[in-house]
């Protein structure tokens, strides 16, 4: 392995062994006890559909079963032809829905001219998969007064993934959370492989809290909750999963993506696997506003 003296153990500033490194998105801390479970669309496409995410998961008038909002305004697909995001009409609906419900949101950034607006409203800003050894892009991350939630290469070996973090960390930001997304393999009845082996060695070799996407790993919304609580229970920080209120029109990974009623009652099941691993689902933190 090539050295990463930032988020690598045994070196720089956590030498423990064991200890995670927290990273504060918002309102919430990720790598303390209490798991970070992320969820929404994969691609914002309304208030409407926000709103309804918010009111049934949220804290503030929901039942508080995420600590942050996803959805993507700016979508990497494979075809050109397909949808590619609201761009930043996208920004405002997710920013809004975000305030009124103490949300903190994830999105991603798919080019540097995307940093500033998005590193100026996102409580988090995520580099897919697609990007993760985008080298310029993850320099220019490391200048951003944001967290990152760096998501592993497609046939991104362990060793690129950390160095890949270890840009973003070496250019000024240490506020990094690793994401197990799955990896390529010969098989197609799931979309990607995921690699729970990963998420082990990832918490052995670096301090970064490590969470895991079962969504684009399956492909497939029926083992979307198998593979979150097999993550929870091979040690990982938080999830991060699509869900939607119609997930049959959803305009992007409709057939990974899980109705709220599903979400909500995955995160039910967490709690057991979470307490036998010393974690916890985290409890709503209510303040209440007029929403
Ligand atoms: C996503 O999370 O919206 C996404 C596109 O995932 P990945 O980059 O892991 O494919
Ligand atoms: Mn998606």
């Amino acid at each position: 392995m090539k050295p990463a003296p930032l988020v690598g153990r045994n070196s720089g500033r956590n030498s423990s062994t064991t200890q995670t490194t927290t990273v504060q998105v918002g309102n919430t801390t990720v790598g303390g006890t209490d798991l970070f479970i992320v969820g929404g669309p994969c691609a914002v496409e309304s208030a409407a559909q926000l709103e309804a995410i918010a009111n049934h998961l949220g804290p503030n008038r929901g039942n508080g079963h995420i600590q942050a909002l996803r959805g993507g305004i700016y979508k990497p697909r494979t075809s050109p032809y397909d949808f590619q995001g609201m761009g930043q009409d996208g920004l405002s609906l997710i920013l809004n829905v975000s305030q009124r419900h103490q949300l903190p949101f994830v999105t991603e950034v798919m080019a540097i001219d995307q940093i500033e607006s998005l590193s100026a409203h996102a409580d988090m800003l995520q580099v897919g998969s697609r990007n993760m050894q985008n080298f310029d892009l993850l320099k220019a991350l490391g200048k951003v007064n944001k967290p990152v939630l760096l998501k592993r290469g497609l046939a991104a070996t362990i060793e690129e993934f950390i160095m890949a973090a270890e840009y973003i960390a070496s250019h000024g930001n240490p506020n990094i959370v690793l994401c197990e997304r799955g990896i390529r393999s010969f098989d197609n009845y799931t979309r990607n492989v995921l690699d729970i082996g990963a998420v082990v060695a990832l918490k052995q070799l670096t301090h970064l809290p490590v969470i895991v996407d079962p969504s684009h790993a399956a492909g497939r919304w029926e083992l979307v909750a198998s593979l979150s609580r097999a993550a929870i229970a091979a040690g990982a920080d938080g999830l991060i999963v699509e869900c939607h209120p119609d997930p049959d029109q959803a305009i992007s990974d409709a057939q990974q993506t899980l109705t709220l009623e599903a979400m909500a009652e995955l995160v039910e099941s967490l709690k057991p696997i979470a307490t036998a691993v010393g974690r916890r689902v985290a409890e709503p933190q209510r303040q209440l506003v007029a929403a």
